[in-house]
């Protein structure tokens, strides 16, 4: 999904070492960025677009981490998404062919950053709408903080990734463990 990719521009070192990095910042993973979304806009982005997109991104985090600790009711913050979504106007068409099939196509009216980020901002409103908004998860590695979509059946994923963060949080646990049974056996 756009969304989650879009807030993990925000990357941080799961590993523990404390380091951040914010991709958009980052020429090469901004235009990686754009390009798997197939957004048309012109790069660099200047200092003030750079600061819209980092805004968005810290209204959406909120949402996601309202959401996350059990809230139900966002107020203001459909508001403000329903802003953010207003910036870009969508002609609908619909078309037809000789089969007798229709198809309805979406054309934006004003491509360019501010339509880019009516897109990200759209593309969470259709998970909250479409989608289970309780399956939204952060990684439960304090060090990670990953965001992502639970669709596993049993909603029941807690890391981003079982292999890394996970298995580095069962490793923290083991000897968190064995540092207290050996601390109280020291009297
Ligand atoms: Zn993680």
């Amino acid at each position: 999904m756009i969304w989650d990719d879009f807030l993990n521009s925000e990357w941080h070192d799961w590993r523990g070492s404390g380091k951040y990095e914010d991709r958009l910042l980052n020429p090469y993973q901004l235009q990686s960025f754009m390009n798997r979304h197939q957004f048309l806009v012109n790069l660099p982005l200047d200092q003030e677009d750079i600061k819209y997109l980092q805004q968005l991104r810290s209204f959406l985090k909120e949402f996601v981490q309202y959401i996350v600790a059990g809230g139900t009711s966002p107020g203001w913050r459909i508001e403000e998404l329903n802003r953010w979504m207003s910036e870009e106007l969508v002609l609908r068409e619909l078309h037809s062919n000789e089969e007798g099939n229709y198809t309805l196509s979406f054309r934006t009216m004003n491509p360019g950053l501010k339509g880019v980020a009516a897109d990200i901002a759209a593309s969470f409103a259709t998970t909250l709408s479409e989608g289970e908004s309780t399956r939204i998860r952060i990684c439960d590695n304090p060090d990670c903080l990953w965001i992502y979509y639970d669709d596993t059946r049993n909603r029941s994923k807690r890391y981003c990734d079982d292999k890394m963060c996970g298995n580095l949080m069962k490793v923290r646990r083991f000897r968190a463990k064995k540092k207290l049974q050996s601390d109280t056996s020291d009297g």
